[in-house]
This record gives C-alpha cells, structure tokens and sequence, in this order.
C-alpha cells in the first residue's frame, strides 16, 4: 500500500478501469474507491449448488453451468425466442428467451454462463425458460460449488461481472484503508459483522446468508450515521433556558369556542398532547401528522394563539405563496381582535416589508407568517416562542433547524443589549429555544418518518371531520374524458366549483399534458363560455394570490393549475377535480390532489384521466380509485418509488439512503436510533469509544451538521 492513498481516489486510476469504463462508472455516480466499494449490490445469485447437466431432472429447480455451444432464434407457440445451448460435458440443454431478442448478444460461443431456473422438457430436450444467467470465468466450468453472485445496478455497457472485477482490485489495493467505525459492544447486541468483513461479503458473498447478514449490517451502519448527524445537529441548540413555559391558555380556549363547527375527538387529543408540551419547560418538537382535510390548521392556530397569549411571538411557515395566503386570510378572520398577524413573502414590498421588521423586532407583531422568506438574515424576532411549519416535507431538516436557530440568536443579541427578553418571558434566561410544531400532510411510513424526523415527537389526527364524504375516484381513458368535463359543466351550472389538474406548465419535450395548453383548449371546446383561470408555479406570485382570490371568491368557475395547489388550498365550494396525465403523478400526490376538492357538504368527484402505459400504471391508478387511506398510498408510493422521489422533489436534508430498506428495514431503523440517541447521550459524559464514528459522521455529513453552525 503505497502511502497517501485513501479512498477519495479515483477510480480511474484503478488497474483495468480506463477512461471509458471511468466514464461508464460515473454515469453510475460512482467516481471515487469510496464510491465504488459503496456501490452495493441490490441482490444475489445463488449458484452454490450445481448440478452435473445430465443429472438435471425436468421439473426441479436447477442450477447449472456450461460453455455456450450456440445462439439461435427460433419460432415458438409462445413467440420469437432465443435459444442458446449449452453444455457443461456431461450433458447439453437450452436457455430459452422468449420476446427477448436483444438478450442474443450477450451470449457469446465458448463462454462459460452460469445459470438457474426450472428445467422443463420440451421439444425432445431440456429447457430452462428465463433463468437468472451470468457469464463466469473459464474456470467456472465443471465445479461443484459454484459461487453466489451479486448484482449490481448497471449502466451501458458494464457487466455485473465487470463490477465485480472492479471491486475485486479496489478491495486488494485499499482494503486495509478500510476501518470499522461501530463499536463493538453495538454490534454485538445487534449481531452485526466487523465493517471490513461486511463490505467484503457484500460483494464476494460466501453464502447468501452471508451476504444478508452483510447487508444488515451496513444498513444498519447507514441509519446510526444518518441519525447521529440529526441529532448532532440539534445538539447545536442546546437550551440553557429551556423552552418557553406557556401558562395560560384561556384565549386559546375562547378562540376555539368561536369556531362554527367543535373539534374532533382526535384533534382535541393532539391539542392535548402539544399543550403539555408547551407548558412543561422543554422546548417541543412535535410533528403533526394527518390526512389531508383532517384539520390540522386549526391545531396551529390554537398553539399560535396560546403563543400570543403567553407574551411569546409564533412563526408560521408555509411552503407557497398561494397557501401564506390563504392562512393568513384564515388567521386573520379566526384570530380578529386577539392578536396581531401579518404575513411576510417574496412578493411583500419593501417599505411594508421594512414596516413589518421593524414591529417585529419590536414585539409589536404577535403571530407572522409567510413562506421561505422568514428564514431571510433581516427577519429579527423580539421573543419567538412557537415555529409551525406546514406540508413540512417541502422544507429540508436543515431548514427546520435554522429557524430554531435563529430565534436564539435574536434573542441572545437582545440579551446582550440588556434588555429584558420582552412580554412574560423575562425571567426565563435568553437562551430559549422556540417549540416547534411541524404538520405533515402526506402521510409519512413510520420507516421514512424515523429516519427523515428521528428527532421529533409524533401526533396523529387519525379521524376526518364528521360528514365529510369520500372523494369518489373515477380513472377515464383520454377518449373519454368528455364524460370529466360534463360533469364539471353540470356541477359549474348548479353554483359548485373545479380544478383541472396538469403535469407541466408548458409543452415541453415530455410530451405531457400542460395547463397552459389545456386551459386554452377548455376555453374554447368542452368548457366555452365558463369562467376558466389558469394558475402555476411560472406566474408571479401576485398574479397567484389575485387568481385564487377570485377563485375563492366564485368569480373563476374552473381552475386550470399544476400542482401548486397540491399544497393545502382550502376551497370547499370546489366539488370536482379533473387530473390530466394521472399517471404522471406518485399516488401521495394524486392522494393529496384529491384532497383539495371533498371539503363541503357536496358530494364530491375526481377522474383520473390517463392512458397507463404498462400493466402497473394501470393497477396504480385501480389503486386510487378504491383506496382512500394516505397511509397505505404513502407505503405503496415509497416502496415503489423510493424516498428521492417520495417527496417529489429531492429536497435538503434527505439522507443518501443507499442499502437500508425503507420498505423492509422498519425495526433495524428503529433500532438505530435509539442507538444514536443513547451514543449522543454518553457524548457529554465524553464517551470516547465513538470518535471514529463521529469523523464518519462529519466526513458524510459534514456539509449538513455544519452549514448554518456558522455562529
Ligand atoms: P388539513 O389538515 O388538510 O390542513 P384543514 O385544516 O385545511 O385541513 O381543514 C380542512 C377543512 O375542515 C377546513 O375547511 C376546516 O375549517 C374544516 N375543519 C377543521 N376541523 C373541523 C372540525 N372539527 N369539524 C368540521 N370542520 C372542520
Ligand atoms: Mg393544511
């Protein structure tokens, strides 16, 4: 091992990876020794048990290997087929591929394949119909036992074979470099290997045994690093002073008796469950999860409102200008004369802007409320006690964080200028950290949710207001969508309301469904002589708030959108929903669409328009159609599409999951952090026996631990 090698190297460098196959691995994202050694196969092929071919009796299971006699394509009941031959010198049999003509070239005459699948006998001999294959060494042919493969995600012309070759070289030359960073006494609870032995058995797997134990254990590995960076973190913000006591909250109490309607049984439990956590000295962070038109704004009004009443100013973050609007609208008529709301977005102006600062700083705005624009340098607080966030998974980890700590320096200047730290909060010390309260609306699998708020306290409203009726789901074919648009016509004539939802804004090379386009064709087709508006993400933000406005206000009959208004748009006069190119849309989205219209007395419906094109798009879209539990259509969304795309959008803050399993991995997470919890506990007693793990930590992490502790 030459001195100065680390792991960072490129893999270029590597013997047998030139230029070209460098540039293969990085279409992979593999570029460095690290990358490439991280680049874990997703399954294996188990090849232990081979059999001689002239003992392949048809009907069992087999495994066998031979050198490849021929290819042929043939014409069979079934289809075209390839058929290429093998034969291992005690026998000979065929691998059959049936519709599969590309599969041809892979099999060259005299390499050696390993292959395994059910033999069958047909056309006078012995056939295994689409085995699992691997072209093998030379050497493979006539062994016993044969290996178990792994397989790796591959690009354009490179072999699992090729990768294997590749890690077989990095593995001898930076193998020592490698260090196991879990401690020992964590590994042995969980019965997990040495990290150098799991990264060699994960991708020269002695058994598949081997290799599932190898695999748990860098999952395993993943997690703990992932959760120790959370809640390194929020250590960060280590209160002196605790959170914010609240005490009273009878105004709290009057606002909600002012409300049309009384709470639900499970929106008066988590008001309970927040409450204690406002009043018991610690700071709080609670997410708060519940299905779409559950009725979590209402919870975040009452907890902005005890805010205010304890002397305590309340944030309130939303993620669009369209939904800051429509809050503040809300708050404003709910809160009235009881306290002091502003609002604060991209489109405020400066001198309203420059106004509402100044009041703030000054303690004279109880409650402010806007989008990203809160997070800005210029925005001081006098005593933030309460932070809300809404549609929380459109904000980063970090995000949620910077905000917590800002508030603590704004108070800690105030402190410093010897000033009482303003309203009743005074004899509390400076260093306060704000509660927070974060609201979910897409509901997040208890897996995704341990790892992306491993540090957060949960409550759920698992019940929707009384009344409300399901949104009926209907998947149309485009040639029937004149059916969606009499319906919209008809319920437009007795006085209701529609959105149509689109993919994109404009025509694009997609080839998508557009709302610029659709409105058009609306207007003057299907829909001529309604009011149609049309609002996306390209139009300024004023033009958003006049059009929802006049949306609210009845004056546009049909709203023409994209998913801006996916985010918690509240109109309950809007009885029907077109979704254009529904299959473009994960079903957390399409769930969460459906969401906006359902919200009155009225009966209400969704189509789905789409022409799926492959087998599961079109159970996705059955899927829709006869299930209304976000729950259930959060899993299915994850386990299908991964947590990247989960969210839609690859946000701050997501951890690079590469080997844990959101999908089957629940109990392992869980387990993970409760190991970082307690490994962050025994920091302060200065634990030692986890330095190697914090370097890990700050190596992967660093970026996100750090950024924002610029104080
Ligand atoms: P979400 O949880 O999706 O944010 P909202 O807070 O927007 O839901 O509430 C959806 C609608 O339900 C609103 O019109 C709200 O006024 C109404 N609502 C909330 N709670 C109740 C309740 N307990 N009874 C009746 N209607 C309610
Ligand atoms: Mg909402």
């Amino acid at each position: 091992m030459k001195s100065g090698m680390t792991l960072d190297d490129e893999i270029r460098y590597l013997k047998g990876v030139g230029p070209a196959r460098a540039q293969r691995f990085a279409a992979l994202s593999v570029h460095t020794v690290r990358d490439l050694l991280e680049h874990y196969p997703f399954r294996v092929d188990d090849y232990s048990k081979l059999r001689p071919i002239q003992e392949v009796v048809p009907g069992e299971d087999v495994t066998v290997s031979g050198r490849v006699l021929g290819v042929s394509r043939i014409h069979s009941m079934r289809g075209p087929a390839v058929r290429v031959e093998i034969s291992d010198g005690t026998g000979a049999l065929y691998l059959i591929f049936y519709h599969m003509p590309y599969v041809a070239s892979s099999f060259k005459r005299g390499s050696v394949v390993m292959a395994s699948g059910k033999a069958a006998w047909r056309r006078g001999s012995v056939e295994i119909a689409h085995p699992v294959w691997q072209i093998v060494p030379d050497k493979a042919l006539g062994i016993r036992k044969g290996p178990v493969l792994p397989v790796y995600h591959l690009t354009q012309g490179l072999t699992s074979s090729a990768v294997r070759q590749v890690v077989k070289t990095a593995l001898e030359k930076y193998g020592p470099l490698i260090k196991g960073v879990l401690p020992e006494e964590i590994r042995n609870r969980y019965n997990l290997m040495p990290e150098p032995d799991a990264l060699c058995q994960i991708h020269f797997p002695e058994s598949v045994e081997a290799w599932q134990a190898a695999r748990r254990t860098l999952a395993f590995r993943e997690i703990l690093l992932f959760q120790l960076a959370l809640l390194l973190m929020r250590q960060g913000l280590k209160e002196d002073g605790g959170g914010p006591r609240f005490g009273a909250f009878t105004r709290a109490q009057e606002f909600l008796s002012r409300l049309p309607f009384s709470l639900t049984k499970a929106q008066e439990r988590v008001i309970g469950e927040i409450s204690r956590d406002l009043s018991g000295g610690r700071a709080m962070n609670r997410l708060l999860q519940g299905d779409v038109g559950s009725g979590k704004t209402v919870v975040a009004a009452y907890c902005l409102m005890a805010a205010a009443e304890n002397g305590f100013q309340g944030a309130f973050l939303v993620p669009t200008e369209v939904l800051a609007q429509q809050h503040y609208r809300n708050l404003k008529r709910l809160l009235d004369s009881m306290a002091t709301v502003e609002i604060l977005t991209g489109s405020t102006k400066p001198k309203e802007r420059c106004d509402i600062l100044g009041r703030l700083e000054r303690g004279e705005v109880n409650i402010l409320l806007g989008t990203h624009a809160l997070l800005e340098p210029g925005v001081r607080w006098k005593n933030l006690g309460l932070v809300v966030t809404d549609e929380q998974h459109r904000f980063g980890v970090r995000q949620r964080i910077s905000i917590q700590e800002k508030a603590q320096l704004g108070q800690g200047n105030h402190g410093q200028g010897g000033g009482r730290s303003g309203g009743q909060s005074g004899g509390q010390g400076n260093r306060l950290v704000p509660h927070v309260l974060v609201m979910s609306a897409t509901p997040i699998p208890r897996s995704l949710a341990l790892t992306l708020y491993g540090d957060l306290d949960i409550s759920i409203i698992d019940e929707l207001p009384p009344g409300r009726k399901r949104v009926k789901t209907v998947a149309l074919h485009p040639s029937e969508r004149r059916h969606a648009y009499d319906e919209v016509r008809r319920r437009v004539g007795r006085g209701e309301q529609a959105y149509v939802v689109c993919p994109v804004i404009e025509e694009g090379e997609s080839g998508r469904v557009s709302a610029v386009k659709t409105r058009e064709e609306l207007r003057k087709g299907y829909l001529r002589g309604l009011s149609v508006g049309l609002v996306h993400g390209g139009v300024s933000s004023r033009e958003k708030e006049s059009v929802m406005e006049d949306f609210v206000a009845g004056k546009i009959e049909v709203l023409v959108s994209t998913t801006v208004i996916e985010v918690g748009v509240d109109v309950p006069n809007a009885t029907v929903m077109v979704i254009e190119d529904a299959d473009s849309f994960g079903l957390a989205t399409l769930h969460q669409l459906r969401g906006r219209v359902g919200r009155g007395a009225e009966e209400s419906i969704c189509f789905l328009v789409a022409s799926p094109r492959s087998k599961r798009a079109y159970e996705r879209l059955s899927v829709m159609c006869t299930t209304y539990d976000g729950l259930k259509l959060a899993e299915l969304d994850l386990a299908e599409r991964g947590p990247g795309q989960f969210f839609g959008t690859r946000q701050h803050g997501l951890p690079d999951i590469n080997i844990a399993d959101l999908g089957i991995d629940v109990e392992l997470i869980a387990r993970a952090r409760e190991e970082a919890e307690a490994l962050v506990g025994k920091l302060s007693e200065g634990g030692s026996e986890i330095s190697g793990l914090l370097a890990e930590v700050k190596r992967k992490y660093g970026h996100v631990v750090l950024a924002g502790r610029s104080r």
